[in-house]
């Protein structure tokens, strides 16, 4: 049981009130954010109060899909048994066009061809019935 354990992957904890609603609004297809009530801040991470007014208000609010590559690293070699079958792969910081940058994997593409400034749109992956991952796809630029 313990190496199945250390082969799994570290997923979001769906426990957590405060930031589970992100992962299952994913499940939905959509991105969206805290948008505090009182000084329309997008905060990210979720978090119980906004780091600009110190309101607790907020709601979920869906945005744009897209962004740009801000910087990225390409994964040559396994660092968990359980992403060997993935190197290699690419993880971006992402600037999204609704202000916030996130952190993700760059799917369906060849690492080489991935570049700063590219532009990409959020991808979800499953990884419970009524979560996912935000991970991030290039977009055509024509
Ligand atoms: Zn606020």
């Amino acid at each position: 049981m313990a190496a199945q354990v250390e082969q799994m992957k570290p997923l979001p904890d769906l426990d957590d009130p405060v930031s589970a609603p992100f992962w299952r609004e994913a499940a939905q297809g959509r991105l969206s954010f805290q948008r505090c009530s009182v000084c329309g801040y997008l905060r990210w991470p979720a978090a119980s109060l906004c780091p600009e007014c110190w309101s607790p208000r907020a709601e979920w609010a869906p945005v744009s899909h897209d962004g740009e590559v801000w910087s990225f690293g390409v994964y040559e070699r396994a660092f968990s048994a359980a992403f060997e079958s993935d190197v290699p792969y690419v993880v971006a910081l992402v600037q999204l066009d609704a202000g916030p940058r996130l952190i993700g994997k760059i799917v369906d593409v060849v690492p080489a061809d991935v570049t700063v400034g590219m532009r990409v749109t959020a991808a979800f992956e499953s990884f419970a019935d009524d979560a996912a991952l935000v991970n991030f796809r290039g977009l055509r630029s024509d």
